[in-house]
């Protein structure tokens, strides 16, 4: 009789154990996605973060110097006043911004 009810115990204790790992591995699953497009989503606001304060740079630049950077914007990277830190590059695919001849404006990037 004891060692019966022992066993009903110790397979009751596994097939909670078992039943909490099933709910964790679900919940881990769900979430993984998650994680993964709010990473996405993150660098192409950061892109449209830079392009946006590329674009201010250079109306800056114009304004400062009469003149417009270089489409390949590389007087400008090589000014520190603008970015310190270098002209940042995009974030979702690697690339370098380069400006529109046209419109002097960052061109591509609409991720
Ligand atoms: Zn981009």
């Amino acid at each position: 009789m004891f060692p019966a009810r022992m066993c009903r115990c110790a397979s009751s204790r596994a097939g909670r154990l078992a039943l909490l790992i099933v709910v964790l591995g679900l919940v881990a699953a769900g979430l993984v996605p998650r994680f993964t497009v709010s990473a996405a989503e993150a660098r192409r606001n950061s892109c449209a973060q830079n392009v946006a304060s590329i674009n201010a740079q250079v109306e800056r630049w114009h304004a400062i110097t009469g003149a417009w950077p270089r489409t390949d914007l590389t007087d400008m990277g090589a000014d520190a006043s603008y970015f310190p830190q270098g002209i940042p590059t995009c974030p979702v695919d690697g690339t370098a911004y380069e400006l529109d001849s046209g419109t002097r404006r960052v061109k591509g990037h609409i991720h």
